[in-house]
């Protein structure tokens, strides 16, 4: 049999990353027969393939989401259990980037390839930390890709957040946050620096906080942020989380005298949170920042680096730099909305 080249494992298409050896596609922007998935997030996670592979949670998400039918049919798989799809051995190991992400492991013919999906290396308390797996070809994304952003320690960013609530006792609180991942992840962390009071919800947010809440991510009291059963002073030094969107809108102003806080990697660029309206930003990210790209790519050790989306050409070049091989992928159709 002949060697199996790196292109027929995963190979960019239109329509996501395909193996020709497995005839599948990775987190596929178009309906195709059959996709893998790595996680929740829309971007990754679309309705209307034939069958689905994914984590439990991942399932579950995309059922929240889009409703039961989301593919003709959807099978759960096991972290760290090799599957054979095809003439590929296929293995899903966590990614750390939210409940249920995982990457997606894909070998044939004594090449593997790590396809990463989003993740990120700083601690989590609301889903399993990324696993390291050695490969011959590690795809990589590239959302935070350049030496300018270097994210500060999350329990710090939580620390602010606290700090001005202590100080604005009368002000109620807006933190805009993604509705995966990112509000279930402030909330914990609220919760672990000892902040026990009912934590206010918008209603996009409901659905997804009761799921992680089922799947043992504790959340403490959440309330939803309706002002119909009370007065606007009741919300006085509240927490409310909300979508980013919502933090300087009409909304908001049901609130007293809101403090507009976005928890957000684009945090970093101080530009982007004035543009935002946003009072005090907290640089909280679910991917992972220049030092956690390269370094990982220093850790694992691949022969050859392909990156996906975001901001490819620093990291192609920092490859280059340390003598591994590497080039863009130029994939479409992935978005910042994890951020
Ligand atoms: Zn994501």
């Amino acid at each position: 049999m002949p060697a199996t080249r790196p292109e027929d494992i995963l190979c960019p298409t239109p329509a996501g990353l395909r193996s020709k050896a497995g005839d599948f596609h990775i987190d596929p922007t178009r309906p195709v027969p059959k996709a893998l998935i790595t996680h929740g997030h829309s971007d990754h996670a679309r309705a209307g393939h034939g069958s689905v592979l994914a984590t439990r949670e991942t399932l579950r998400i995309m059922a929240a989401r889009y409703g039961e039918g989301f593919a003709g049919s959807a099978e759960a798989v096991t972290l760290g259990e090799t599957m054979r799809i095809g003439e590929t051995a296929v293995t899903f190991q966590p990614a750390g980037h939210v409940l249920g992400s995982a990457q997606i492991v894909v070998e044939a013919g004594g090449t593997r390839i790590v396809a990463s999906g989003d993740y990120k290396r700083r601690a989590d308390p609301t889903c399993l930390p990324f696993v390291p797996v050695p490969c011959d070809i590690f795809i990589t994304e590239a959302t935070f890709a350049l030496p300018v952003f270097r994210h500060p320690e999350p329990q710090a960013e939580i620390g602010k957040l606290l700090a001005s609530l202590a100080q604005f006792p009368e002000r109620a609180h807006l933190v805009g946050a993604y509705s995966l991942g990112k509000a279930q992840r402030v909330i914990r962390m609220l919760r672990d620096a000892g902040y026990d009071r009912p934590i206010y919800l918008h209603g996009s947010m409901e659905k997804l906080c009761r799921l992680y809440e089922e799947e043992g991510v504790a959340l403490g009291p959440l309330a939803p942020a309706t002002v119909a059963s009370g007065k606007k002073g009741d919300f006085a030094g509240a927490v409310v989380i909300c979508p980013p969107s919502e933090i300087a809108e009409r909304w908001a102003r049901r609130f007293p005298d809101p403090v507009a806080c976005f928890a957000s990697g684009w945090m970093r660029i101080r530009q982007r949170a004035r543009q935002a309206g946003v009072e005090l930003p907290l640089v909280l990210s679910d991917h992972a920042d220049w030092d956690e790209l390269t370094a990982t790519i220093a850790e694992l050790g691949p022969q050859e680096v392909w990156v996906t989306h975001g901001r490819e050409e620093a990291l192609v070049r920092w490859c280059e730099l340390n003598g591994i091989p590497a080039r863009p992928l130029h994939m479409v159709g992935y978005e910042d909305e994890a951020e």
